[in-house]
């Protein structure tokens, strides 16, 4: 079994690296953001204020939460619909920054966060992975970038998806779901002390993951193609 941990903020590349290196090794990818994302998106559709953590609590028996993996792509299934696209809406961001600072919402994912890691060979992506889902990773890596190389990509990303969105708002959104994640109580979203910090702002996606693949093969041996 082989457990890559890579944590950072929004917009660090996470996702890419994390998808090239699970194909990479022939093991799954792991999109945790995904799964703050369905209880904010369930949130939502209910009117309740995510920030209201009585309320947003008294939610969670009424979700059931599923992954499921499919060539190399993880679906998030959300009471057995899988909610696809609807989950990455920028509004959809804030909710799920909101929730997961509620320690309840924290509880609710973590056993199916453990058992994914307990049961495969897996590059996870989040932001407590290192520190919380999986303290014993064979490779934790905390990726990040400045403030606007993180922002300028989230907008690009979001303008391909056809979205209406300003770079200045984008900015804004990430530096306040940056802020909350990194300032709350439980899991804050912090280095682990034993993570390789790397910070991609002026490397591209194919040259992170090469530089991560060199850190694997060094503290592995040669398990990657
Ligand atoms: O990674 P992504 O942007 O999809 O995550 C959405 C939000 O979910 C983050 O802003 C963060 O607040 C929360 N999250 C978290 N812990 C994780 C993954 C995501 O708190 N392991």
């Amino acid at each position: 079994m082989i457990r890559i941990a890579i944590d950072g903020p929004s917009g660090a590349g996470k996702s890419t690296l994390a998808k090239s290196l699970a194909a990479r090794l022939g093991i799954i990818y792991v999109d945790t953001g995904a799964l703050y994302r369905t209880v904010g998106y369930y949130v939502k559709t209910k009117g309740v204020d995510p920030k209201d953590s009585g309320a947003v609590e008294a939610l969670l028996p009424e979700i059931k939460i599923e992954l499921k993996y499919e060539a190399g792509m993880q679906y998030v299934y959300l009471n057995g619909e899988n909610l696809g696209e609807k989950i990455r809406q920028p509004d959809i961001s804030m909710y799920a920054s909101a929730v997961s600072a509620i320690p309840a919402v924290r509880r609710f994912l973590l056993e199916t966060q453990k058992s994914v890691a307990r049961e495969n060979s897996v590059v996870m992506d989040g932001r407590d992975i290192g520190t919380v889902i999986i303290p014993d990773a064979d490779i934790k890596i905390f990726l990040t970038a400045s403030d606007e190389v993180r922002a300028r990509r989230r907008y690009n990303e979001l303008l391909a998806k056809g979205m209406d969105v300003k770079y200045e708002d984008v900015l804004a959104d990430m530096k306040e779901r940056d802020a909350r994640d990194r300032g709350r109580d439980i899991a804050p979203a912090t280095p682990a002390p034993d993570a390789i910090i790397l910070d991609n702002s002026d490397c591209t996606n194919e040259e992170s993951v090469e530089d991560v693949i060199s850190i694997i093969k060094e503290k592995l041996g040669d398990i990657i193609i």
